[in-house]
């Protein structure tokens, strides 16, 4: 592809996007969230939002990692996000179409590694 061809590429409203990390190549129709900003696959993001969702106004670029599982108090999952270039945290929607095995793996993650006996709480 010529750098013509890129550029004129870039100005189409951007319809899919290659994941950065397992190369899905992932369309932006996201069902549940109206921007679809991390790989359904494998949860991994890019570092291209600033203040909001969508704002594209971010000039790191760099591959984020899913970090962690926050639920909000209507119960909706959220991913949070760690930018591996900046260390920036987010907060994401997660999508109808996620790998739910790697989600529910991470919510569970700090139940399997707890920093302290859980017998301890039988004593509470
Ligand atoms: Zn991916
Ligand atoms: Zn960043």
């Amino acid at each position: 592809m010529s750098s013509n061809d890129h550029r004129r590429r870039a100005h189409q409203r951007a319809e899919s996007f290659r994941c950065a990390q397992c190369r899905l190549d992932v369309s932006m129709d996201a069902p549940g969230t109206a921007h679809r900003n991390h790989c359904p696959g494998c949860l991994t993001s890019r570092h291209v939002d600033l203040r909001r969702p969508g704002d594209r106004a971010a000039e790191c670029g760099a591959r984020m990692e899913p970090l962690a599982i926050a639920v909000r108090g209507d119960g909706e999952w959220v991913l949070i996000h760690r930018c591996t270039g900046c260390d920036a945290l987010s907060a994401n929607r997660t999508a109808g179409d996620d790998n739910p095995l790697l989600l529910v793996r991470m919510a569970i993650r700090p139940l399997a590694q707890p920093p302290f006996p859980l017998e301890v709480l039988a004593q509470l």
